[in-house]
C-alpha cells in the first residue's frame, strides 16, 4: 500500500512537471519574422496572426522586400513608408525592415542579393517562426520573394521550427493553375478589426468594395476561411516546413 501510493504520487508528480512544461512552452516568447514583397502583403496575409504574436508578447519583425511606389506611382511620393510604419503599429510590431528593392521589379536583381539580407536577419534574430509570401502568385515579386525566402530558411538554422506561407488578396487568387491550398486555419476573430484597420493606413493600396482588396471584401474573405473551420474569422497557411527537434513530438 505504501509503495503504491509512493507510485502514484510519483506518477502525478512526473504528469504535473509535463504540464507545467508544456505550459511553460505555449506561454514562451517567440522570435516571429514575416517575409513580404511589398507594403500592404503582410497586412493582407498575415495582419490578423501578427496581431496575435504581439498580443502575446512574441518579438515580430517584419522585413519587406520591395518600397512599393516607384513603378506604379512613377515618382510620386504616397507617403508609403509612412503607411507601413502605421500599419505596423497598428497590429503591434516595432521593427520594419525595408530593404528597397525596385517595385515590380525584382527579377532585375540577382536572387543572390534577395537572399543575402533574409539571411542575415534570420541570423541576427534566431526567429522560432517564419511567414512568408505565398510565391505561385499572378506577382513576378512575389514568386521571387518566395523563392528567395525558401533558400533564407533552409533547414540549416536550427532556431526555426515552422515556416507558413500566406496568401495575397488581388494576387493568389489571380494567378493560374490556382495551387494555394491551406493546410492550417488561425483563428484571427480577435484581432481581424485590427487587421483591417492596418489594411486602412495604407490608403493608396485600398480599393473600393467590391473589389478583394477593399476593407469589406477583406473581412468577407477572413470570415469565409474562418467558416470553413467553425470560426468566425481566419487566416489561412501552407506549411512550408515544420521540425520538431530534440526529442519533440506532435
Ligand atoms: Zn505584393
Amino acid at each position: 500500500m505504501r509503495t503504491m501510493s509512493h507510485c502514484l504520487l510519483r506518477t502525478r508528480s512526473k504528469s504535473e512537471s509535463g504540464r507545467v512544461e508544456r505550459m511553460q512552452q505555449a506561454t514562451k516568447q517567440r522570435r516571429v519574422l514575416v517575409i513580404a514583397a511589398h507594403p500592404d502583403d503582410e497586412v493582407l496575409g498575415c495582419g490578423g496572426v501578427v496581431a496575435l504574436h504581439a498580443k502575446r508578447g512574441d518579438l515580430v519583425t517584419t522585413i519587406l522586400a520591395c518600397e512599393g511606389e516607384s513603378h506604379r506611382y512613377q515618382g510620386r511620393d504616397v507617403a508609403m513608408e509612412q503607411h507601413t510604419h502605421n500599419a505596423a503599429r497598428m497590429l503591434g510590431v516595432n521593427d520594419v525592415r525595408l530593404l528597397g528593392f525596385p517595385d515590380q521589379q525584382l527579377d532585375t536583381v540577382t536572387l543572390t542579393k534577395i537572399v543575402t539580407p533574409l539571411e542575415e536577419a534570420i541570423g541576427e534574430l534566431q526567429p522560432t517562426l517564419v511567414y512568408c509570401q505565398w510565391g505561385g502568385d499572378v506577382n513576378r515579386d512575389h514568386h521571387l520573394l518566395f523563392e528567395a525566402a525558401l533558400v533564407a530558411t533552409r533547414p540549416v538554422e536550427a532556431c526555426i521550427e515552422a515556416v507558413y506561407a500566406f496568401d495575397t488578396a488581388s494576387s493568389t487568387e489571380w494567378a493560374y493553375p490556382r495551387r494555394f491550398v491551406p493546410d492550417t486555419w488561425v483563428d484571427i476573430s480577435s484581432t481581424l478589426e485590427q487587421k483591417l484597420d492596418a489594411m486602412r493606413c495604407y490608403e493608396s493600396e485600398l480599393r473600393d468594395y467590391p473589389h478583394p482588396r477593399s476593407v469589406r471584401a477583406l473581412e468577407h474573405k477572413a470570415r469565409a476561411w474562418g467558416n470553413q473551420c467553425s470560426m468566425d474569422a481566419a487566416e489561412v497557411f501552407m506549411t512550408v516546413r515544420r521540425t520538431l527537434r530534440e526529442g519533440r513530438v506532435g
